[in-house]
């Protein structure tokens, strides 16, 4: 009771590495996984003397990034030097942009329980990433300088989002949208999407923001979503107990589930931001923003669009189109079966859960995933064999239409013979019988799971319930 009290209020700044060949003041090249050290210059590690000059490519980027989440683009913009010391920062200064970014009041829409909401996108700057720290417990603390100046994108969101589900959805979405530009693969597991996550409570009806704490660096759905979860209790159990929220960064434990204090936040002035006196400021010209423009693909909402016209939900649909390849995939497959809501529904609740994170591919052909949602659409299988088959073509393909065929996996549809069985597993099951006129679901699942194992699981399930109330309780 006492947390619905209180509403969470939370911002996400999502950090993106852009899929460009080389860095972006220097020409190494930013491969992810490379032996430590070997793609770094005297420009990425920061020499006295070297001047750094702009990867056209990443400015590209960034501006389709940011028509993609609906942005206004810049015509004028220039980069900022933020000053602040890490051991893994060899400049002892970041670049990015300060007050003039490249893109800025986007808004992209989420599904979230309520329907679509909208949820504003503040501004999108280009910056470089900083290099890697590696703690060893024999050799100490070690400097990896290969991510030193790879590009990235920051993706600041307005403090629009309500709950970790909503938190979770934006990204999902936000994540689908750049990939889809194809600015960035987004490998969470690479630490090619990143998430900073500012969080803060107020009670319910409440307007004014409260102190947000930042929670830096989190790369997983799962991460991110339990982070979130543990700050907002935590914040309201302390706002309870009279205690003041300081602004400050959080680190989340993984293996705890908490989250710990690091450091008191720093706010801009803190960074001395100013001006790179190396850099001239971008200009973007109408024909460049226009060039930029034709070159995007089709985005995530266009697609649903097409999605929804198989009659799908538009919840389902999102589940659909945030995976490029899921969404190509299943348009090929809705276009060789008559039931393309099955198939969706196939898709969903069967083959996501065996796909696993990291490779994100299918290892089952969309055209036999087809034929299987039309095996069940005309009632030639029931979903208890079409999971059985989805299984085993996950293992290795075969033709689902030969297999049912030769296993003998075809439904039994027959009223009589159903009826039959129906009858034989009420007289041997007379206290489930009793149980069920009770008011006992359970007893009427155990008569049906009977009448079923008869069948060898083949049954058609709806003839099956309808016969077994005729039979019971008729009225
Ligand atoms: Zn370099």
């Amino acid at each position: 009771m006492l947390y619905q009290n209180y509403e969470m209020v939370i911002g996400l700044e999502v950090h993106v590495e852009l899929k460009t060949a080389t860095k972006i003041f220097c020409n190494c090249k930013t491969e992810f996984g490379a032996e430590p050290n070997t793609q770094c210059c005297p420009i990425c590690m920061g020499m006295p003397g070297t001047l750094p000059v702009l990867n056209g490519k990443v400015v590209d980027y960034a501006i389709k990034a940011g028509i993609a989440t609906n942005c206004n683009i810049a015509s004028y913009s220039k980069q900022d030097r933020k000053n602040y010391f890490y051991p893994d920062l060899p400049k002892a200064y970041q670049i990015s942009q300060y007050d003039l970014p490249l893109c800025e009041n986007g808004h992209i829409d989420i599904e979230c329980e309520t329907g679509t909401k909208r949820i504003g996108i503040t501004r999108i700057h280009i910056e470089e990433d900083a290099g890697k720290l590696i703690h060893d417990d024999k050799l100490g603390t070690l400097i990896d300088c290969n991510r030193c100046g790879v590009p990235l994108i920051e993706i600041v969101s307005e403090p629009d989002l309500r709950s970790a589900e909503e938190a979770k959805a934006y990204l999902q979405k936000l994540r689908a949208i750049i990939m889809y530009t194809g600015v960035s693969d987004c490998k969470m597991n690479e630490g090619s999407l990143r998430c900073d996550v500012n969080l803060s409570v107020r009670k319910a009806g409440e307007t004014i923001l409260g102190t947000r704490t930042e929670m830096k660096n989190l790369n997983s759905f799962q991460f991110i979503m339990k982070a979130i979860e543990f700050e907002y209790k935590r914040q309201v159990d302390a706002v309870e107990a009279g205690e003041l929220i300081v602004q400050e960064t959080r680190r989340f434990d993984a293996d705890t589930g908490k989250t710990y204090s690091m450091r008191r936040k720093e706010n801009a002035n803190d960074y001395r931001y100013f001006p790179d006196p190396d850099l001239p400021p971008i200009e973007i010209t109408e024909a460049m923003f226009s060039t930029i423009k034709k070159s995007i693909p089709m985005l995530p909402d266009e697609r649903k669009c097409f999605i929804l016209n198989y009659g799908l939900s538009s919840y389902d649909s999102e589940m659909l189109i945030n995976n490029k390849t899921v969404a190509d995939y299943y348009e090929v497959g809705a276009k060789n079966t008559d039931y393309p809501k099955l198939l969706a529904n196939l898709l969903i609740s069967e083959v996501f859960r065996l796909i696993d994170a990291d490779t994100e591919t299918i290892r089952i052909s969309s055209l036999n995933l087809a034929k299987v949602a039309q095996m069940i659409g005309e009632q030639r299988i029931n979903s208890s064999v079409a999971k059985r088959i989805v299984k085993e073509l996950w293992e290795n393909e075969f033709d689902p239409e030969v297999m049912v065929k030769e296993k003998n996996l075809e439904q039994i549809n027959d009223r009589e013979l159903l009826l039959q069985y129906v009858r034989e597993a009420i007289s041997a099951n007379p206290k489930s019988v009793e149980d069920y006129l009770k008011g006992k679901q359970s007893a009427f699942k155990a008569i049906v799971g009977q009448v079923m194992s008869k069948t060898a699981g083949r049954g058609n399930p709806v003839i099956i319930n309808d016969l077994v109330i005729k039979e019971i309780a008729p009225n």
